[in-house]
């Protein structure tokens, strides 16, 4: 398409959006006529890709989020178009970043999790994979935080209410989703995913759920109006919203319903492929095969043997010999309270046959179990339905031929302590998949001054779908002219920063000064509060020496509280309230600045990433499950401030210890010093613990006498009923973490040469945290997929 083209198909979208001529277009008139545009123009390739993967073996990627936020630029790169839609728009006088701008994410996920499905789904189109994703079209995306006098305040995500042309409504092929006291359609959205580099388009499928009759005329004529809306409104709830909640568990009923609504609605538009393609099911697993993105599509298993035993009257034998061979299951996390395990009662309401089915999965594994000679204790921990509960992890293990975590250490953790068991018996399924992020939106997109940089030395772009290709740039360790230019485009993308928090939250903060980020879901394993009290030892050290001269820093806070989640939105308040006692002091805002950046989500990311210097990764070890913020930014040259888990481990092997900033204690050694541990104590013995401790509670920092302060500062020294203290291990890593970051901050003032090799040996050694790296892992060793270009 040239110029003239984008130009024109961009004139007759915007008259058919708007009604009236380009020149009145608001920039989200032409924002939808673009994606119009750029739907129109992915048509025929869309068809086509279809076609060739329902032909063949698939793999369906289950999960009940994806966080794609912003679709428009990504598609422009991956189709080339970036420079003719720009010029295009100019022609009717519109700024393409306003154009962009006016777009909302898509924000149909939590964290991690549903960030790293849509960086999967990237990948599988840029390496012509036939893979689909399978999800849920959630009306409300994950709540808008704003903050009221510090306090985190939530307000609903209405992302697709003024039209989302990137999802494709499919009324033709609608599927029923059957309970035990409702009947639902579910209408199928469809949304392209663009690879790098290919003509593939891949496909994310999000069900939306609609009452059988739109509308039940009878009750509203017989004036029953309540009844009719109330009857919608029961269906319209199903899709209503994501659960804002990263781990632990609420809404049981209406979470249950969600997930059992995408899981069979996709079974049965694969079924349905299978039929129709090979006229029987009987090479089902030959040609299809499911992963389980956590527990929450799990219920996808025994609705898979329902399907087959009672729509295609398989035997038990049968059915289970195909479901056995279909399945495989990530694991997300080794937090106990985050497995999912559901009472037997919500299941045998919503659906008796399914919860029958999973009583003989049960049943059929204790005699397994028991014929094998285990002991009875050991069968029953083990198995799907125990005390008043069906567990969802142990379905997933006994049913999948594939169980893998998410990070080398993550995956030894779970062979030796959470799925132990599994491990004893079934050794053989378990794997590692190191998580990835996609180069394309983490590095090419968002840092395109550093992109620019990386071509240039290598001649093309070929990295940004190989990167490992950044390793043959490794001889530019030395070279003094690319090193001026890594911290000149450090420099810019800090301004660029500087300017975009300005305009969003008012703030000034010193473009020069090191940026040091936290961004990531609030929790209290991921130890936020820790950083909080570094920064409020910090400033009163500055109070102390003012004539001392202290390294300039910014302190860049992003994250989201699970809104039930008390103790998270304390933390966020004590952030704020060290914000504001910092930012408003006369001299220490000389020094130093904390941000926190409101809503944080993927578009923020997508600021803040390119323009840190420092990577807080600083979780208690054994708890990140991997991480992937801290791959985001060791691909823009930002250095890891971490504890030896998840991930982090892998980084600070692929770039050295020298190259990175470990501290703290290691999971391995945790157990043993948490035995001895006296919180009390270590809050005495370590220097500037205890004055930061009593200024939650002494007027310093103010909670308007909620108590939430002094709530955290007990967690953190003593223990009650139900929990020890310091469970997170904050006080007994902070003297290391201190040193560690005192160092840091004054080893990018000493040598900003040496802090470029630093950055520059990030930067080339992050090509094993592609996620086209994971997904090739994927594709070979547990999906046996291979590319099949259009
Ligand atoms: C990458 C990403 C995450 C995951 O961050 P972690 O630090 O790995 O927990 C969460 N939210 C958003 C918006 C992200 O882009």
């Amino acid at each position: 398409m040239t110029n003239v083209d984008t130009t024109s198909a961009i004139g007759q979208q915007i008259r058919t959006v708007s009604g009236r001529t380009p020149a009145a277009g608001t920039d989200m008139e032409y924002w939808t006529a673009t994606a119009n545009a750029i739907v129109a123009k992915l048509a025929d390739s869309w068809e086509k890709t279809e076609k060739t993967y329902n032909s063949g073996r698939m793999q369906h990627y289950f999960s009940a989020e994806f966080l794609m936020g912003r679709a428009m630029l990504n598609n422009l790169n991956n189709l080339g178009l970036i420079a003719d839609t720009r010029a295009a728009l100019e022609n009717y006088g519109q700024d393409l970043s306003n154009v962009l701008d006016a777009e909302y994410d898509a924000a149909l996920g939590n964290g991690g999790l549903g960030r790293l499905a849509a960086c999967f789904l990237d990948s599988c189109a840029t390496l012509n994979l036939p893979v689909r994703g399978y999800g849920i079209l959630y009306r409300y995306g994950l709540f808008k935080q704003y903050f009221e006098n510090g306090y985190q305040e939530e307000k609903p995500d209405a992302w697709m209410e003024e039209g989302y042309p990137f999802v494709i409504r499919r009324e033709e092929e609608q599927k029923l989703v059957r309970y035990n006291d409702l009947v639902v359609r579910a209408i199928p959205y469809d949304m392209p995913i663009t690879g790098y580099g290919t003509k593939n388009v891949n496909t994310l499928r999000l069900w939306k759920s609609e009452p059988l009759e739109d509308f039940d005329y009878n009750a509203f004529n017989s004036q029953k109006f309540t009844e009719a809306i109330v009857e919608r409104e029961r269906v319209n709830d199903i899709c209503r919203v994501l659960y804002p909640n990263d781990s632990t568990f609420e809404g049981k009923v209406l979470r249950v319903r969600q997930q059992y609504f995408f899981c069979s609605a996709s079974l049965q538009a694969i079924v349905e492929n299978e039929l129709k393609e090979r006229g029987s099911l009987k090479d089902f697993a030959k040609y299809n095969c499911m992963q389980l993105n956590d527990t929450h599509p799990v219920l996808a298993i025994p609705e898979l043997m329902r399907i087959l035993l009672d729509e295609h009257n398989m035997t038990w034998e049968e059915a289970w010999d195909i479901v056995s061979h279909s399945f495989a299951y990530t694991n997300h996390t080794v937090l106990a309270e985050a497995l999912e395990t559901w009472e037997i009662s919500i299941f045998e309401r919503l659906f008796p046959r399914i919860m029958e089915i999973i009583y003989e999965i049960d049943n059929r594994f204790r005699s397994e179990l028991a014929a094998a000679g285990y002991h009875p204790g050991k069968i029953d921990y083990m198995a799907p339905v125990s005390g008043n509960m069906v567990h969802m992890a142990w379905i997933a293990c006994y049913a999948s031929y594939s169980i893998n975590g998410v990070a080398a250490l993550h995956t030894e953790i779970l062979k030796r302590d959470t799925l132990h068991d599994w491990h004893d018996i079934w050794p053989e399924k378990f794997n590692n998949k190191t998580n990835g992020v996609t180069p394309r939106r983490w590095l090419d997109l968002c840092n395109p001054r550093l992109s620019q940089l990386l071509t240039e030395l290598i001649g093309n772009d070929s990295w940004v779908r190989d990167l490992d290709k950044l390793q043959s740039l490794e001889s530019y360790l030395e070279d003094d002219t690319v090193l001026t230019r890594l911290n000149e485009i450090k420099a810019a993308n800090k301004r660029d920063f500087a300017k975009w928090i300005k305009q969003r939250q008012g703030i000034e903060i010193n473009p020069e000064a090191i940026y040091d980020v936290q961004i990531k879901r609030l929790h209290e394993y991921k130890r936020q509060l820790m950083n909080g009290l570094y920064i409020l030892d910090l400033y009163f050290r500055i109070k102390d020496n003012p004539e001392q001269k202290f390294p300039p820093r910014v302190f860049i806070f992003g994250a989201k509280a699970a809104p039930g989640y008390v103790r998270a939105k304390a933390i966020i308040k004590l952030l704020n309230e060290i914000a504001k006692l910092v930012n408003n002091d006369p001299v220490v805002s000389q020094t130093i600045k904390v941000v926190f950046v409101e809503n944080y989500n993927v578009s923020p990311a997508e600021h803040i990433i390119p323009a840190a210097d420092v990577s807080e990764q600083i979780s208690t070890a054994g708890k990140e499950a991997s991480g992937t913020s801290n791959m985001k930014f060791m691909m823009n040259g930002a250095l890891t401030l971490g504890t030896m888990d998840g991930a982090n481990v892998e980084i600070a092997e692929a770039v050295g210890k020298e190259n990175a900033y470990i501290f703290g204690a290691l999971e391995e050694d945790l157990p043993e010093l948490r035995r001895g541990y006296n919180p009390q104590a270590v809050a005495e013995e370590t220097p500037g613990l205890r004055r930061v401790l009593d200024a939650f509670t002494d007027g310093t920092l103010s909670d308007e006498g909620t108590g939430i302060f002094h709530d955290l500062q007990l967690s953190l020294l003593e223990s009650n009923g139900w929990e020890e203290a310091d469970v997170y291990y904050v006080l007994g890593d902070f003297a290391d973490y201190r040193e560690t970051r005192d160092q840091m901050a004054a080893d990018f003032y000493s040598d900003r040469r040496h802090w470029a090799q630093m950055c520059w040996k990030n930067i080339v050694e992050s090509g094993r945290f592609s996620s086209d790296r994971t997904i090739s892992d994927y594709a070979e060793e547990v999906w046996k997929i291979s590319p099949s270009a259009i």
